[in-house]
């Protein structure tokens, strides 16, 4: 069989110390509530997840010992659509962390306004420590445990940290074993040889670009000339850096889990690339100066791409972020108090939820093509991703101006306004 390689994400889960994410979660939906006046029935509808699934998932491993491992599979809402959402392999994963996933994914599809609603999955297990055999077969029984509640019409799972194109096909095979004929709709993010669309490995990146460029529209900041730090050079940041550059954007600094690099004069992206993939890391490029993480996120720039962690940007260095734009290529990368920072620094922070949803957008055209059984070409997909994000990067605008808000709460305050029309208007059943 191919082993379809991807890069493996590196990121940190929510530790036990941290706060606990389902409670952020709600407590963003209650701001959000009292900010758009929610109807307090569907207010109501959207405290709880509609469905949660806790599976034990026993396999063989390589030593011959059964080893039983926990797995979650949680459905938000599917008010707009079937559930979407990412499986995530990770030892931290806990049942609150993937409620929160859950309700992240909600808003992020109704943001681009994609008919899905939210879902994510877990597997609590150390896929670094576990052979491709071990792996396959967690995927095929988690797969077999939570078959009946996924399907083209009610669950479309996807990878996220630590699973891959390989893992959808996994899933594929064995969805479709079960059912006797074959599914591919049944996930995305898959290989191309299996119905996978072209452009989704950095669609991400170019949607986070696209909501980049929209910002600078909005700021008037001409992006010919003007500069841009990328935090993190994994499948978000290097890509983000690529597109950066093919809009005459300055890439002066980009860094990864070593440190960070500089060059006033900007830097090649793909010479970065290929001496990460020779060395293992960024640092050390002939010609560039050697600077710390922090050094990179206080940088003297126009545009920052944070596509490496979670609360990268804190109440302890948001002050010092000289960016006019933060544009959020990861996963909750600014703390609740560095965005108040910024905000009194009147720095334009386009929130993750619209920044890097380009991924689920096109995870979106693969189902659709697939449903349709076509398969389009790249400039194909990347002309609707272009017309789905500059959309949403719209509405959110207006959104935020309308309540006199930034950025992320005026997300907030579209998709949960999106979310609950579709839930009033289903009414409730019986
Ligand atoms: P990745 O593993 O490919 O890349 C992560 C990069 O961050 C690596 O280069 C790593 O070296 C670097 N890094 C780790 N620790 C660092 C630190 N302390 N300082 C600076 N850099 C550090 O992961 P990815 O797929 O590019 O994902 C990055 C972020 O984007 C995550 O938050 C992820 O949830 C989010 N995201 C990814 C996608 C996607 O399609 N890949 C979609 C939506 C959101």
């Amino acid at each position: 069989m191919t082993t379809v390689q991807r890069s493996v994400p590196r990121v940190p889960m929510v530790s036990g110390s941290a706060p606990n994410p389902y409670e952020n979660a709600m407590k963003q939906l209650e701001n959000t509530a009292s900010l758009i006046k929610l109807d307090s029935d569907a207010h109501e509808m959207l405290k709880q997840p509609k469905r949660i699934l806790s599976v034990s998932i026993p396999i063989k491993m390589d030593n011959g010992r059964v080893k039983n491992f926990q797995g979650y599979r949680v459905q938000f809402s599917d008010a707009r659509g079937p559930f979407k959402g990412g499986i995530r392999y990770h030892p931290n994963v806990t049942l609150d962390e993937v409620k929160a996933l859950a309700a992240w994914m909600t808003w992020k599809c109704a943001v681009v306004d994609i008919p899905y609603g939210g879902s994510k999955g877990g597997v609590v297990c150390d896929p670094k420590n576990m052979s491709l055999g071990e792996k396959e077969r967690l995927t095929r029984r988690y797969t077999s445990a939570i078959a009946d509640f996924i399907g083209p019409y009610r669950d479309v799972p996807a990878p996220d940290v630590y699973t891959d194109p390989q893992t959808m096909a996994w899933i594929l095979d064995t969805y479709s074993q079960i059912h006797g004929y074959q599914v591919p709709e049944v996930v995305t993010g898959k290989p191309i040889s299996l119905g996978g669309s072209e452009g989704r490995l950095n669609s991400t990146s170019r949607g986070c670009v696209i909501a980049a460029r929209e910002a600078a529209r909005s700021l008037k900041l001409n992006l010919k000339g003007a500069t841009a730090a990328v935090q993190g050079y994994g499948n978000v940041g290097s890509w983000s850096a690529v597109f950066l550059k093919e809009l005459g954007v300055k890439v002066v600094a980009v860094s990864d889990s070593k440190d960070g690099i500089m060059s006033k004069q900007g830097l090649d992206p793909r010479k970065v690339q290929l001496h990460k993939d020779k060395t293992g890391s960024v640092v050390g490029l002939e010609g560039t100066q050697e600077i710390s993480n922090e050094e990179l996120l206080e940088s003297e720039v126009d545009i920052l791409i944070p596509a490496a962690l979670e609360n990268a940007i804190t109440d302890r260095n948001a002050s010092r972020i000289k960016a006019k734009i933060v544009c959020e290529g990861a996963n909750g990368p600014t703390t609740p108090e560095a965005d108040k920072i910024l905000e009194n620094n009147k720095v334009l922070v386009v929130p993750d939820i619209l920044a890097n949803a380009g991924g689920v957008t096109v995870s979106y055209l693969e189902w659709v093509q697939n449903l349709n059984r076509e398969h389009w070409t790249e400039a194909e997909v990347n002309e609707k991703l272009e017309q789905k994000m500059v959309s949403a990067f719209k509405s959110t605008f207006e959104t935020a101006r309308r309540y006199n808000v930034p950025m992320r709460d005026g997300a907030l305050a579209l998709a949960v306004g999106r979310v609950s029309e579709a839930i009033r208007t289903l009414g409730i059943w019986p």
